[in-house]
């Protein structure tokens, strides 16, 4: 982060604008519907500054700066071509520690301004932090797409509210309770211009509410897919952003997890018989545990919850002491993995079916239907099976599929240190020793591997990233 956003309160404060251009009297005009009184120092000023709204709290103060200027002002604004000349006001303020900025020169500013799109008073700010202006731009144009004008209003409706919420609703259930309104139809009414409706709709809550039964906590049993955020469904980022807990392991990525609700309490569980894992009992108990203390409980797993993943396990103990709960699938690595290394899965020419399996070893052997997983026109996906590769390649191999049939190892698939292997049943072993993989990684097994020659399209840049980058690091026995 190269700058901390913050938000300035100017109102009745006193600023200085130095510049009469056109662009001056655009940055006097964000301090004046800031509510500031606006001192402009300059020879003349353009026509624009004319037009300004609220312009009886703008003064042409004098024809140039000089510091006295400074005195009792708390920001500055400069607009000048000249560098010596914009710098030597912009030294003079940062000397008094008065925030300042000067236009197209970021490395004389204080503060810079971003776009901002105006809800008030609901303000959104977007800013490349100078890098990139026009991005920023763009952005911000699809953000005032996307929020509907009338949030400005919305905003105000639960402002007068708020007093009376306050006192009707316990502080622990009012967050669940806006949001609900906010989701609700005194938010369709505000944007479709019902006013009072909403209003009466909003009373109306409030006093249901108010005779409510406490908070009832419930889990979210959420899917993140393989890594990439982007990947993420709709809904689970809707639930990531508000739970009250996030309970996660080690396949949520950090770019992931970084997506949760900011104060969401963060609780790391790790994989079973990892070191710093907690015993899957341990988390099935915690997840009854947090939603009875009333949290809206976070359980996010890699990939689909459903799919190697024990979220049965983990909703059947919630059946059991009567907890909320809702499943929300997520992309699984087979998926994910297989897209992003261009091998689709099936193929009219190729493969008719696909068989998700475990390479995880117990007691060193498989407990697998291998008749019907070696099937030639069949694709095979194995999860966990880095570390039994070779065990699995010699016993498809001895189950009927030929030496020569086409195989490959995915690391990290969809992110951006991905890395795919390809060879057959009796190369891959010892290709993907010679690559020193690292967990996570899939196994692809079938003709569909011959296809990525062609279809290859994701290729991220990793020749430069150091091991140490990687977001997902799988223990040894999920490899
Ligand atoms: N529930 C998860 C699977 C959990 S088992 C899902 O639906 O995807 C863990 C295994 O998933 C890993 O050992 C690896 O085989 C696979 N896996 C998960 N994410 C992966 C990724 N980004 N790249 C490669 N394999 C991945």
């Amino acid at each position: 982060m190269n700058y901390l956003p913050i938000f300035l309160d100017l109102r009745d404060r006193h600023c200085l604008v130095v510049g009469g251009s056109e662009t001056a009297a655009r940055k006097a005009e964000l301090l004046l519907r800031a509510g500031a009184h606006v001192a402009v120092a300059a020879p003349v000023l353009h026509p624009g500054f004319g037009q300004l709204p609220d312009r009886h709290r703008l003064t042409r103060v004098a024809d140039a700066f000089s510091p006295a200027l400074l005195d009792g002002k708390d920001a500055v604004i400069v607009v000048e071509d000249d560098a010596a000349a914009a710098r030597v006001v912009a030294d003079a303020a940062r000397a008094r520690h008065l925030p300042v900025n000067v236009a197209d020169k970021p490395a004389l500013c204080s503060f810079i301004l971003p776009s901002i799109i105006d809800r008030s008073p609901i303000m959104v700010a977007v800013s490349s932090g100078g890098e990139s202006p026009v991005l920023a731009r763009l952005l911000r144009a699809r953000l005032e797409t996307l929020i509907p004008a009338a949030y400005g209003r919305l905003a105000a409706l639960a402002s007068r509210h708020k007093e009376r919420v306050r006192e009707a609703i316990k502080p622990a259930q009012r967050r669940a309770f806006w949001e609900k309104v906010f989701l609700s139809s005194v938010a369709e009414m505000v944007f479709s211009g019902r006013d009072s409706e909403a209003e009466a709709q909003l009373e109306a809550m409030i006093r249901d509410r108010a005779a409510h039964e406490p908070a009832r906590g419930e889990v979210y049993l959420v899917g993140a897919g393989p890594g990439n955020p982007d990947l993420l469904t709709f809904r689970a980022l809707r639930l990531m952003q508000q739970a009250d807990v996030v309970v996660y392991d080690r396949l949520v990525s950090q770019p992931i997890l970084d997506m949760c609700r900011r104060d969401a309490e963060r609780i790391y569980v790790g994989k079973e018989r990892d070191d710093h894992a907690v015993p899957q009992e341990e988390i099935n108990l915690m997840l009854v545990r947090l939603a009875k203390e009333g949290k809206r409980t976070l359980r996010l797993k890699g990939g689909d919850p459903f799919i190697f993943g024990r979220g049965g396990e983990e909703i059947e103990t919630l059946v059991e002491h009567n907890v909320a709960f809702q499943v929300v699938p997520g992309i699984t690595a087979a998926a994910g993995v297989a897209s992003y290394a261009g091998i689709p899965l099936t193929h009219r020419d190729y493969a008719q079916s696909v068989a998700f399996v475990t390479g995880h070893l117990k007691e060193n052997t498989f407990n697998m239907n291998w008749e019907g997983i070696a099937r030639r026109d069949q694709t095979i996906v194995i999860y966990m099976g880095l570390k039994g590769l070779p065990m699995l390649c010699e016993a498809l191999i001895k189950h009927g599929l030929t030496a020569d049939t086409p195989a490959a190892i995915v690391q990290h698939g969809t992110l951006p240190t991905q890395r795919v292997i390809t060879g057959t049943l009796t190369t891959l072993p010892t290709l993907a020793v010679e690559a020193g993989l690292k967990a996570p990684t899939l196994i692809i097994v079938g003709n569909v591997v011959k296809l990525r020659d062609k279809l290859a399209w994701y290729r991220p840049q990793v020749a430069s990233a150091p091991a140490a980058a990687t977001p997902l690091e799988a223990p040894d026995h999920l490899a």
